[in-house]
């Protein structure tokens, strides 16, 4: 049975680690190293393309597979945690609120930022774009805070390039079916939508042996407590 926990991703045949951005894991008090992580400890490390205090976790992963809400179970305990806003061109889901959840925003408005180099990194996502904007994050990391981004294998992998100091941990579904059901029992996208997700996911999950660590979603408790591990946090 596959329960909540750290997962090397062994077994999946593509292993694109990127030469020279290999780092040690993002927090100075981070606990006991996985396998991949001790890995990656191991790894000589020569070029650093920003040099940030190392608390910066990246959270990845399909969509669907949970990532909104194992964040805000861990938010709830642990306020402390600073999580980026992310700026998107995507209509408001019923619940979601400007500034909260996302900044809303339309493609001029997108574009706009792109070119004034205010995203730390954007992507485009099953018809739309997403972004983290730069400033906020690295004010939180010269504070010293504990700061997650939740973004998707494009993001992760401009994260991993600019900054890769960052902790890189990878949510993956229990399986393919519990992932579909998770996606479409969710409601708030229409069927191609879906299918458009689906597709990336497929893209997503085999690009799981790049990340540092996996954590298996089967439990959101269990997840988040995973997490803070990693963080340094618990
Ligand atoms: P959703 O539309 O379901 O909120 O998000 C779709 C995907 O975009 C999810 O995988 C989510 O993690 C990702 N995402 C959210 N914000 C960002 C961001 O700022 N940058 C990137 N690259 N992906 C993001």
């Amino acid at each position: 049975m596959r329960v909540s926990s750290t997962h090397s991703g062994a077994g999946n045949p593509q292993t694109p680690h990127p030469t020279g951005t290999a780092q040690v894991p993002a927090n100075p008090a981070s606990p006991a190293p996985t396998a991949k992580t001790a890995g990656r400890r191991a790894e000589d490390h020569r070029h650093t393309a920003v040099t940030t205090p190392r608390r910066l976790t990246v959270l990845s992963g399909p969509s669907g597979v949970g990532k909104s809400t194992v964040v805000a179970h861990l938010r709830a305990a642990h306020p402390e945690i600073w999580h980026s806003v992310s700026v998107t061109t995507r209509h408001a889901r019923p619940g979601e609120i400007h500034g909260v959840h996302y900044f809303f925003t339309d493609p001029e408005g997108f574009d706009k930022l792109v070119a004034n180099g205010e995203l730390l990194e954007w992507a485009q996502f099953a018809g739309h774009h997403y972004g983290t904007p730069r400033q906020p994050v690295l004010d939180r990391l010269v504070a010293g805070a504990p700061t997650l981004l939740e973004i998707d294998l494009q993001g992760a992998r401009q994260v991993r390039a600019a900054m890769p100091d960052a902790l890189q941990v990878f949510l993956a579904p229990p399986s393919w079916e519990e992932l579909v059901r998770r996606l479409t029992r969710r409601g708030t996208e229409p069927p191609e939508v879906i299918e458009q997700r689906l597709a990336a996911a497929r893209v997503e999950l085999a690009a799981e042996p790049e990340f540092d660590v996996t954590l298996v979603n089967t439990s959101v408790e269990d997840v988040a407590r995973e997490l803070l591990n990693l963080m340094g946090l618990s």
